[in-house]
């Protein structure tokens, strides 16, 4: 198989990050100090030779961007300060703009202007619906005698709004990662003949990573990193499963009594979040810590609107038990703008998108490996009786 020289790829790449690899001499100590490398993944520095040498395609080919976990230990050690950490994560960023054909992604990456815009749009769409809604009711929803946000916004409307743009998000990150797919997989000959039980047989891989991350375990010593990210997925999760799945029940105006689950599931998701959001800006504000020293736009939007939106979320409780109804209104709508234009603009470029290829990767890198596995089972069965 040829392979196009793309001369341009890494000035491309630059515009992801902050990506220094001209620096690189090739020395490889690198490869030879990352935690996370193996004989068939010898990255950084095979990722930083197909950047030098143009070769797109077969960056785009690889998983091996999605098996770094960041924790810096390359970069400390590179006698150039070619960052190759960083070149790591701007190779993502790109592919992730790569994998998205609608070119919203690369969009945003490339241009602050249009994340704010986007962000901006995107918060406008519950503000405009609300006016519609109180204009058409001739504002005799808006109850300021107690507070009832169901009356002001009715849950089930809310419910529904929420429920089509999940399915609009889920659809464009689906799309996305069959993209990936197919760069991953297309160019392997024996791709094809892989039969369906192997993809079967390694979807435990998929599940087990995608809910664990665990290769961040062996990333660095520092194991409490693995530990923060797990429980600000699970805080992050549950309040996934509380406004997509339980809306109806969690959007109420009946005031829960202390011992009810739905209280302290929320209780916790708040917690979670406020903590490990905060410290990631504090963290990108101090640039101390390795995996926080290079800050692009889109790294900063996730832990920004997440600390933001959790604390307009506080708000409205707070409000809502002191029973003011004009302020609970207006933090509520508040509120739902962050949370959409957060959803909308972060699901194509931020952390979901890492949440979701970096165990991708693993399982595709999984399937591959079983497939010739069991190939090679026969050729040498067939070069014994030979
Ligand atoms: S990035 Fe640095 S450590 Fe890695 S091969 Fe290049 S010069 Fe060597
Ligand atoms: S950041 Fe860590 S995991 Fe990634 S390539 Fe460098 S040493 Fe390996």
């Amino acid at each position: 198989m040829s392979y196009r020289v793309d001369t341009n790829l890494l000035k491309e790449l630059k515009e992801y990050g902050d990506v220094n690899i001209e620096a690189c001499f090739n020395c490889g100590n690198c490869t030879a100090i990352c935690p996370l490398t193996d004989d068939s993944h010898p990255f950084p520095r095979n990722m930083i030779r197909l950047v030098q040498m143009g070769l797109k395609d077969r960056l785009l080919q690889s998983v091996d961007p999605w098996l770094c976990y960041y924790c810096g230990e390359c970069s400390e050690t590179c006698p150039k300060k070619a960052e190759p950490a960083e070149a790591m994560m701007s190779i993502r960023r790109w592919m992730i703009a790569e994998y998205d054909q609608s070119g919203h992604g690369a969009k945003f990456y490339k241009s602050e202007s249009a994340v704010l815009k986007a962000s901006l749009l995107y918060a406008l769409i519950p503000l405009v619906l609300l006016l519609i809604y109180h204009v058409v009711t001739g504002f005799t929803n808006i109850v300021t005698d107690r507070v009832a946000v169901n009356t002001f916004a009715p849950v089930l409307w809310v419910w529904a709004i929420v429920l089509i743009d999940f399915a609009l998000l889920g659809k464009r990150l689906i799309t996305n990662a069959l993209h990936m797919f197919r760069l991953v997989m297309s160019p392997n000959e024996s791709a094809e003949k892989i039969p369906l039980a192997v993809y079967i047989q390694e979807l435990k891989t998929l599940v087990i990573h995608t809910l664990t991350q665990k290769r961040w375990l062996d990333c660095g010593e520092d194991h409490k990193r693995w530990f923060k990210h797990l429980l600000l997925i699970s805080g992050y999760g549950i309040m996934l499963v509380l406004v997509v799945g339980l809306l109806f029940w969690f959007q109420t105006d009946n005031i829960y009594p202390l011992y009810h689950p739905l209280r302290w599931l929320g209780y916790y998701a708040t917690v979670v979040l406020l903590i490990f959001s905060g410290e990631a800006i504090v963290s990108r504000f101090r640039k101390r810590e390795e995996i926080h020293r290079f800050s692009q736009p889109s790294d900063w939007l996730f832990p920004v609107f997440l600390f933001v939106g959790t604390l307009t979320g506080i708000l409205v409780h707070i409000f809502r038990y002191a029973g003011w109804p004009l302020p609970t209104y207006i933090i509520y709508t508040i509120h739902v703008m962050i949370m959409i234009a957060m959803l909308d603009t972060e699901v194509g470029i931020g952390k979901w998108t890492h949440f979701i290829y970096r165990p991708f990767a693993v399982y595709l890198d999984a399937v591959k490996a079983r497939a010739l596995e069991q190939q090679s089972v026969p050729d040498l069965a067939s070069a014994g009786a030979d």
